[in-house]
C-alpha cells in the first residue's frame, strides 16, 4: 500500500462516509454544478442559505436561470458573497450547459469564471468522472506531510498516479480531507487527534496544538 492509499485507509476508517456532494433539491447535477460556484470563497452555511433561497422561486433549473436578468441572480445569491462575480460565472456555465459543447475539463476551463478547482468538481461530483479534486485543504495537508508537489496539475497528478481511477474513491477521498482540514489539519493543527498523526511524517507534532 502506497502512502496516499494508507492516508485515505486511516482517514476512511476514523470518519467514515462523508456523503457528498450534499443536496437538497431533485435536480442534484445542477444543484451540484451551482454549489462548485458558490462555495468558492465562502462557507458551506451561506451555500445551503442560497440554494434554499433559489429553490424557493424555482431556480435550480438551467432554463429558468437562463431567463432571468444577471443582476436580478446577483440578489438572490447575495448571501454567498462575491454574488456579482458569481451570478456572471452563473450565467457563463449555463451558457455552456445549453451551448452543445463537450462536456471535457478543457472546454469547462474556458467557461468565464471556471478555474480548475471548479471544473473538476463538477465533473467528479455532478458527472461522475474519476477527476481528483484539489483545494486548499489539500495542498496543506499533503505539504505538512512532506510532498514537495506545487501546482495544481502536480498535485493532481500524484494522485492519479496513486490511486486507482474511481470516482467514488475521488469522492470520498476529498470529502475526507475537507472534513481532517475542518477537524484537525486546521491552521494550527490539532496533531493529537489526528488519524495520521503516527505516519504524518511534520515534526511540529510535538508543539503545535500545545497538548503534547
Ligand atoms: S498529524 Fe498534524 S500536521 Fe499531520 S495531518 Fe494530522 S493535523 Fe495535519
Amino acid at each position: 500500500m502506497n502512502k496516499i492509499e494508507k492516508i485515505y485507509k486511516l482517514l476512511f476508517e476514523k470518519f467514515r462516509e462523508q456523503n457528498w456532494w450534499p443536496t437538497i433539491t431533485s435536480n442534484k447535477k445542477f444543484e451540484i454544478i451551482l454549489g462548485t460556484i458558490l462555495t468558492q470563497n465562502t462557507s458551506w452555511s451561506n451555500v445551503e442559505k442560497t440554494i434554499k433561497t433559489l429553490n424557493l422561486v424555482w431556480l435550480i433549473s438551467p432554463i429558468e436561470l437562463k431567463k432571468i436578468p444577471e443582476k436580478h441572480l446577483a440578489e438572490l445569491i447575495r448571501s454567498s458573497g462575491y454574488y456579482n462575480q458569481k451570478a456572471k460565472k452563473i450565467k457563463a456555465v449555463v451558457e455552456f450547459l445549453d451551448s452543445g459543447k463537450e462536456l471535457t475539463r478543457e472546454n469547462l476551463l474556458n467557461v468565464w469564471g471556471i478555474g480548475p478547482e471548479t471544473a473538476d468538481s463538477i465533473l467528479l461530483y455532478a458527472y461522475e468522472q474519476p477527476v481528483f479534486v484539489i483545494d486548499a485543504y489539500t495542498k496543506r495537508i499533503m505539504k505538512r506531510f512532506g510532498f514537495k508537489q506545487k501546482s495544481y496539475e502536480e498535485f493532481q497528478k500524484l494522485f492519479h498516479k496513486s490511486l486507482k481511477k474511481d470516482h467514488k474513491l475521488f469522492n470520498e477521498y476529498h470529502a475526507l480531507f475537507v472534513k481532517l482540514g475542518k477537524e484537525n489539519c486546521r491552521t494550527k493543527p490539532l496533531c493529537n487527534s489526528c488519524p495520521l498523526t503516527d505516519i504524518c511524517t511534520k515534526n511540529i507534532k510535538p508543539s503545535l496544538d500545545g497538548n503534547q
